[in-house]
């Protein structure tokens, strides 16, 4: 029968204008990174929960494989199908109702395919913080957000994804529906279904909708950019900040040379207040008590860090046109990037402490093994999380470096981590880019359980099967 009468079930599911079978089907089969290209049966874009559900029940029914995909932004190619032309891209983009806030509760539940930044301004326009962001959030979605666990700018202070989600709804891959959206902030009954879906890239379940955490807005909000003769400054820097800041800080990015001077390439129109600095380090303060004291508290901190040599100059935005641009001199890094062509990235995690050791070291190794390569080095660096990114030799070909040398570039880097028991994902997942890592580095008994999991909530391997596993 299959497949035809399946599209035939499919659109009388979701209507026939939701199933896409031909034009140009690019936006959904290409990932961001341009590096999975797929080719689906369908494009299937439900409009509600029940209408995931049917389209779940049918696609289990003829043993149809589903790729559940929300802004596809994701960077380890999870949320595209594979060339088969067997697989059914299941889209949650129409599904973007901000479904309630509860304003004493610090609560919102909204529809998986809201989009982050458009969720964040219904937040807003309460008087409300949804604390979650990321150079993606004008694209990504709240579904593709819990799924990869995303991280961003923000975790410093407010966690990553999980952190803030208090419940889900989630169609099963028998296509029911589990009601999870919980408000509650202790709920101890039983198994935490939640956080098993969280992180989870759409192998377990797919998410319909979220109820997340809410925080009051800041009084105030103030940006500065410092500069760093090297990593351990930055790291000295983190303390310091910390210590001054307490929960005050909200970021604190970094960014190496190459990183910046790609920007500079690339985003010319774009400021860079302190030019030719090794290390800049980007700092934002929330405060409570309004615009005249934090400004204050933000230059008694870079007034010490100068007198105790840990920065060697340091710049503070004076409004909100400042502060926006020197973000967006971090946010343009991996646009910049992806301007310059392919490059292998590395999105990793190790103790702060062990930074600047680490960065050195594998730094020395590359440049010893792979003459000429240009490291773009920049990320999160109160969280202990680096885009350690290696790019080909200036002016050779990019996808002839990858191919020749990803896997080994990749071995060198997450081989250096494992003396600081670092990870090789700390917050882009696992989806088809590191499903090898996984099985070569998980410890084998937590491989065993997380297939054991797979097996039960997904025991025909329908839900994005091949990626993480
Ligand atoms: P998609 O790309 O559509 O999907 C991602 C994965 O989630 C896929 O495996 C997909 O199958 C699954 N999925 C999507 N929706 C659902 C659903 N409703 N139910 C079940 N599974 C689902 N990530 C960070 O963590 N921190 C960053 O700072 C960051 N910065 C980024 C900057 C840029 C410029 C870009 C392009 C990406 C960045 N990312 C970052 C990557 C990141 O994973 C995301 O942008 C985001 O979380 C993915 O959301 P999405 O809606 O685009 O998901
Ligand atoms: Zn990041």
């Amino acid at each position: 029968m299959a497949a035809a009468s399946l599209l035939e079930t499919l659109r009388s599911a979701v209507g026939a204008a939701n199933v896409l079978t031909e034009g140009d089907l690019t936006a959904w089969e290409l990932d961001w990174r341009k590096r999975w290209r797929g080719r689906a049966l369908a494009v299937v874009r439900p409009g509600s929960t029940a209408e995931v559900a049917a389209v779940v029940r049918a696609c289990a029914a003829t043993g149809t494989a589903i790729v559940p995909q929300g802004g596809n932004t994701g960077l380890v190619g999870g949320g595209v199908p594979d060339a088969s032309g067997t697989q059914v891209l299941l889209s949650l983009q129409r599904m973007n109702r901000v479904r309630a806030i509860d304003e004493a509760n610090l609560t919102l539940t909204a529809d998986a395919g809201c989009v982050l930044q458009a969720t964040q301004e219904a937040a807003l326009a309460r008087g409300l913080l949804l604390p979650l962001s990321l150079a993606a959030e004008g694209s990504c979605t709240l579904g593709g957000n819990l799924a990869t666990n995303a991280g961003g700018t923000q975790v410093l202070r407010w966690g990553n994804a999980r952190e803030l989600c208090l419940g889900l709804e989630v169609v099963t891959a028998a296509g029911q529906v589990w009601d999870g959206l919980s408000g509650l902030r202790k709920d101890n009954t039983g198994y935490d279904l939640r956080d098993l879906m969280i992180g989870s890239e759409g192998t377990l379940g797919i998410i319909t909708a979220a109820t997340l955490k809410l925080a009051p807005l800041p009084a105030a909000t103030t940006t500065a950019l410092a500069a760093c003769a090297d990593l351990a400054q930055c790291v000295s820097l983190l303390k310091l900040a910390r210590a001054r800041l307490g929960a005050g800080l909200t970021g604190f990015e970094v960014m190496g040379r190459h990183a910046l001077d790609l920007v500079a390439r690339h985003f010319p129109a774009l400021p860079q207040p302190l030019p030719g600095a090794p290390w800049t380090v980007l700092l934002e303060q929330s405060d409570t008590e309004g615009l005249a004291r934090a400004r204050e508290r933000f230059e008694a901190l870079l007034g010490a860090a100068l007198e105790l040599s840990v920065i060697g100059d340091a710049v503070v935005a004076e409004s909100l046109a400042q502060s926006q641009a020197l973000w967006q001199l971090r946010e343009s890094i991996p646009l910049a990037q992806a301007e310059e062509g392919l490059n292998v990235k590395h999105d990793i995690s190790l103790p702060v402490s062990a930074i600047p050791e680490f960065v050195a070291s594998t730094d020395a190794l590359l440049r010893r093994r792979f003459p000429g390569v240009q490291l773009v080095n920049f990320g999160h660096l109160g969280d202990g999380n680096l885009h350690y990114n290696v790019q080909a030799p200036a002016g050779s070909d990019g996808q002839r470096f990858l191919d020749d040398n990803e896997r080994r570039i990749n071995t060198l880097v997450f081989d250096a981590l494992v003396p600081y028991g670092g990870s090789f994902s700390a917050e882009h997942g696992i989806g088809t880019l590191k499903r090898d890592e996984l099985a070569a580095r998980k410890s084998p008994v937590a491989l065993q359980m997380m297939r054991a999991v797979k097996a039960a909530l997904d025991p025909l391997n329908l839900l994005n099967p091949g990626r993480v596993l």
